[in-house]
């Protein structure tokens, strides 16, 4: 269906958006081009929409359990024991609401890593995101998938905005042989690696221990790392491992609240920045943020930056790229810009609303200012969902 959003703000001037078979096709139509439908986005600015890269969807049926814990305390007390009870049914549900805050947030893509995937696979579609599923493979956990299963990977086809990915949790809940084994299954099919790394101090420590080196070298050396990797965290990565990371042209997806809340410590900017590896952003699950909301991860980010000093630190205009473009960009989407021939993906928000308000810089506004009610319509593959 073509749609014409009307009297939208784009770059200081109001302009009428033509979209057609779900990209943008002129981003200034001549005034009289009509349209199968039609937005009145008088008073709105339209932005790109954004692309969480780390989440565990279905995590929304944890929120507010076991809060103020360490990680380790947090998983091994709270969030395994209450996942062996989980049903397929429950999941499902869980995906369900995740869809609905994603929407409402301004989010259309997720990376998610989680168990019985069909549900939440279900849930995409019907809501009419994109997202890459992970198959969670862990050595302990009674959800995870055997290896045997996790080689469905082979038949799947991509279904339009849904796609596969295969997720070992970490480097503390698989071992080597299934590491090795999760990226030659990855590779042969042509999917990507979701991985959590160097999340916290202990994680670090305890790969020491066990395997003399650091977490980022040991994944390294067992030829893990690669272009197809999007690695969660890194809280802990020292510089040498950062030239690594860029070397291997691994994604990053940083979540910020979640490292706080879990006590994680701060990423370190400085060094992601200088590496130039791609960083993007991600929510992390509903149980350690503890909601979806990639706008208020952007402003966290930025104001974590800038914490130890430097105010000029992760300013707005990187930010949203990373919570954007960036995360388009690493899952191979022609997407997360605002520009004619792009799939059309985007918010539109409101300029009335008083956190709007005067607009000297409205990415500024947008990153420290607003929140989700100033979301007024999400667009994603040029439908709009909200
Ligand atoms: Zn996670």
């Amino acid at each position: 269906m073509d749609i014409l959003i009307k009297n939208v703000l784009l770059n200081n001037r109001k302009v009428n958006i033509l979209v057609r078979n779900g990209r943008f096709e002129c981003l200034d139509a001549a005034p009289g081009t009509v349209a199968e439908k039609e937005l009145d986005a008088d008073g709105c600015a339209v932005l790109p929409a954004f692309y969480n890269t780390h989440t565990h969807a279905a995590m929304t049926l944890l929120r507010g359990y076991g809060d103020d814990n360490p990680l380790n305390v947090w998983l091994q007390e709270y969030v395994w024991p209450y996942e062996d009870k989980l049903t397929a049914e429950d999941i499902r549900r869980g995906s369900e609401m995740a869809c609905r805050e994603m929407i409402s947030t301004g989010t259309v893509f997720f990376n998610d890593m989680y168990f019985d995937i069909d549900g939440t696979m279900d849930e995409v579609d019907k809501a009419g995101m994109r997202a890459s599923i992970g198959i969670t493979i862990m050595d302990n956990h009674s959800k995870a998938v055997s290896d045997e299963k996790a080689r469905i990977i082979r038949d799947w086809k991509d279904r339009g905005n849904l796609t596969l990915a295969v997720a070992p949790h970490a480097i503390y809940t698989v071992g080597r042989e299934r590491l090795i084994a999760s990226a030659r299954l990855a590779r042969e099919n042509g999917r990507k690696l979701h991985i959590h790394l160097s999340e916290t101090a202990k994680e670090v420590q305890d790969c020491l221990v066990q395997t003399g080196t650091t977490p980022v070298r040991y994944l390294d050396s067992i030829g893990f790392l690669g272009p197809d990797v999007i690695a969660a965290h890194c809280v802990h990565v020292d510089k040498e491992e950062w030239d690594i990371l860029a070397e291997r042209g691994v994604t990053v997806s940083h979540c910020p609240c979640s490292n706080m809340k879990l006590g994680s410590g701060r990423f370190p900017y400085e060094l992601a920045i200088a590496s130039g590896v791609r960083v993007t952003l991600g929510t992390d699950g509903s149980s350690s943020n503890n909601n979806l909301d990639m706008r208020e991860e952007m402003k966290v980010a930025a104001l974590l930056a800038k914490v130890t000093g430097d105010a000029s630190l992760l300013s707005a205009n990187l930010v949203l790229q990373w919570a954007t473009r960036n995360g388009a960009e690493a899952f191979g989407y022609d997407s997360g810009v605002i520009a004619e021939g792009k799939l059309a993906d985007a918010v539109l928000v409101s300029l009335d609303n008083p956190k709007m308000q005067p607009c000297h810089n409205l990415v500024s506004n947008w990153v420290y200012s607003a929140d989700s009610s100033c979301i007024k319509h999400v667009i994603c593959n040029g439908k709009v969902l909200l």
